[in-house]
């Protein structure tokens, strides 16, 4: 049965959306999920992080009602986790429009010795999740009159960095298989659009050497900082939105302006 009682009510740029977003628990994803709620879509936050994802939904639900948002563990890498997601979303709130296709892995390691399991691990994740996450939604969409689908690359989807040649391999797939889904799937009114993060601040760069990578980092961007999730979660909203409704097939770098340079840039 499912949970409309509390959306009907909902009004946002996101009204009557309904929306997954995976790798939501923490980072991009979970300020992605709180900016959807606020927007008044009703929200499934995936994730294989259960305490995180948990805490989460209790915080929106707090915020917005019990029937905005749930959580689930789900790991994008498994085709059978997507199956069992979609129809759960569809039990739970209705058939999902919104795929924010958002989890990822961060792995770095020089060509020489980079192990193929961790190279396999990247793809399986980031690479082989967003195209299942496609894949998994797009009937129902096309049956509900069409979505929109957001997938997470990044500047390593837009050009190149040392030690990091299986991550970006998985980065500029999702750049590609987004103009081909967008090609694909348009005609059934599925948009389908890629977003360009450039170095944001989350766990998954805090890892790699916290406040002084931070500061590094903001020394290589034009506006002098690094991102926040919440220079992110805009532009999820804006592409989730029917305010996007001609964009398709699109590459959304908010970066700050780093790859507006050649190397030689300052
Ligand atoms: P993060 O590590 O803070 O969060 C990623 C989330 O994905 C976590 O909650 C994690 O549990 C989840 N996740 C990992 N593997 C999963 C799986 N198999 N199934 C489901 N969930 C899984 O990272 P973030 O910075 O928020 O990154 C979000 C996206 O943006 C990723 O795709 C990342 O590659 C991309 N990105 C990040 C940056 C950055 O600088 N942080 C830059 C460019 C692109």
């Amino acid at each position: 049965m499912s949970d409309t009682s509390s959306a009907a009510l909902r009004s946002g740029r996101l009204a009557g959306k309904i929306a997954i977003v995976t790798g939501g628990a923490q980072g991009q994803g979970a300020e992605i999920a709180r900016a959807y709620a606020a927007e008044g879509a009703q929200v499934v936050i995936a994730d294989v992080a259960e305490a995180e994802g948990a805490a989460l939904a209790e915080e929106i639900a707090a915020k917005h009602g019990p029937g905005v948002v749930h959580f689930t563990r789900h790991d994008v890498s498994d085709a059978a986790s997507w199956t069992a997601l979609v129809a759960e979303v569809a039990e739970r709130f209705g058939p999902v429009s919104v795929l924010a296709n958002n989890a990822g892995i961060l792995r770095f390691g020089d060509i020489e010795r980079m192990p193929a399991e961790e190279v396999e691990l990247l793809w399986r994740v980031n690479q082989m999740g967003v195209f299942l996450g496609m894949q998994a939604v797009a009937r129902t969409m096309r049956k509900n009159g069409g979505g929109s689908i957001i997938n997470a690359s990044s500047v390593e989807g837009l050009a190149g960095m040392p030690s990091c040649t299986a991550y970006a391999a998985t980065k500029w797939a999702i750049r590609g298989m987004t103009k081909c889904a967008a090609m694909e799937l348009g005609p059934r009114g599925i948009r389908v659009n890629s977003v360009h993060p450039g170095m944001i601040d989350t766990p998954m760069t805090r890892v790699h050497g916290g406040d002084a990578a931070m500061e590094f980092g903001a020394s290589k961007v034009p506006l002098r900082r690094v991102g926040t999730p919440e220079d992110i979660a805009p532009v999820y909203v804006f592409l989730a939105s029917d305010e996007s409704s001609y964009i398709n097939g699109a590459e959304i770098a908010v970066d700050g302006g780093v790859t507006s340079t050649h190397a030689f840039g300052a």
